[in-house]
């Protein structure tokens, strides 16, 4: 059966992969997105296709369309980008939530929520299990993001207990490969950027700050696995455990371009995670899922994307 999949925030990073994927397997798209941080350029190849059609939407207003599944993705994801309009961010994760639930109930479609490791703030647990509530400032920076994230978990939690919706959550680790946008302002873009155009790489606080990377390829494998099955709503780590600090990151950006640039050190921004690893043992047992990509392997991939866009 042919399904009709939304796929909110669809012309983004992420979501043009999962475009990619679903069309790939035999999928009827919708692509809802304002373009407010994605792009027509990272859907362009799929325009034409007779199973694909954009919809320039604001997920804050109600939508009224057929579909079978819903992926809400509709949501700026880097920390420059989001905290330019805080407001927006916010209302885009609730006001958002509520309407793709709403159609959700209306449908009887299956949901699935982009949350995100933001939900455990700046961790005091480590590496971050799903029963951790997390450490989050509700009035930092950064809180339009975490705390919009944290209440649409809560809407999708409801709305399945309430209505009975048929949810699911992920929780993101950082992603990174080809179509992040170069002014991003996420730290992988960001450094293969710096290093590829000969400016010194923008290192925020000593750099001893730890991430864990994940390449987008794996992610959306997951991401799919935990939509087509029955037993577990979630939420479920979605993340790649090998942890780095953003130094080595920078390093090993440094090392792969060949470029000559300079580190330089600045203030780290406010609320800055100090850590950040994924626990993923329930991903490994509900969807037997691992990422298989390391970090040099994803990082030469993504580097071989940016010298063609920056060639352009
Ligand atoms: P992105 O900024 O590239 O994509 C977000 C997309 O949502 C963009 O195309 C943007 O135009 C669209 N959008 C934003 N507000 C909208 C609105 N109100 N209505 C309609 N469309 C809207 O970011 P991404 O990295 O692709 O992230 C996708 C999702 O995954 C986000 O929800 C993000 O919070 C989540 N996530 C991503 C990561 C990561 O590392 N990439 C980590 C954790 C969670
Ligand atoms: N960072 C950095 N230089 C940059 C961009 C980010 O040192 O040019 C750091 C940032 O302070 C954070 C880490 O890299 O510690 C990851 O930042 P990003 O914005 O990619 O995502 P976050 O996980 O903080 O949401």
């Amino acid at each position: 059966m042919t399904m009709t999949t939304l796929v909110t925030g669809g012309a983004g990073f992420l979501g043009s992969h999962l475009c990619d994927r679903l069309i790939a397997d035999g999928n009827e798209v919708l692509c809802v997105d304002n373009l407010y941080t994605g792009s027509k350029d990272n859907i362009r190849h799929l325009l034409d296709h007779k199973h694909f059609e954009l919809l320039r939407h604001n997920i804050w207003l109600p939508l009224h369309v057929e579909v079978d599944r819903i992926y809400n993705l509709a949501c700026p994801a880097s920390p420059v980008h989001y905290q330019n309009d805080p407001v927006a961010t916010i209302k885009t994760s609730v006001l958002g939530s509520i309407n793709m639930l709403g159609l959700a109930k209306r449908r009887k479609a299956r949901i699935l929520q982009a949350s995100t490791s933001e939900v455990y703030g700046d961790p005091q647990v480590h590496p971050q299990a799903e029963d951790y509530w997390g450490h989050v400032n509700t009035a930092g920076p950064r809180a339009c993001y975490d705390e919009g994230k944290r209440c649409a978990e809560t809407l999708f939690f409801d709305y399945h207990r309430q209505n009975k919706v048929d949810i699911r959550v992920i929780r993101i680790f950082n992603t990174y490969g080809p179509r992040m946008h170069p002014n991003d302002g996420r730290v992988v873009s960001n450094f293969i950027v710096q290093a590829l155009q000969g400016e010194p790489l923008t290192l925020y606080g000593d750099g001893l700050q730890t991430r864990s990377f994940c390449y987008v390829d794996d992610l959306i494998e997951g991401m799919l696995r935990m939509m087509s099955q029955d037993d577990e709503i979630g939420p479920i780590n979605l993340g790649n455990p090998a942890e780095f600090t953003i130094r080595e990151l920078a390093e090993m950006v440094l090392r792969l371009t060949g470029s000559k640039s300079k580190i330089v050190f600045l203030t780290l921004p406010q609320d800055d995670p100090l850590q950040r690893r994924p626990d993923i043992s329930k991903a490994n047992s509900v969807l037997q899922w691992t990422p298989t990509v390391e970090l040099d392997d994803g990082l030469q991939r993504t580097i071989a994307y940016f010298r063609k866009v920056l060639s352009k």
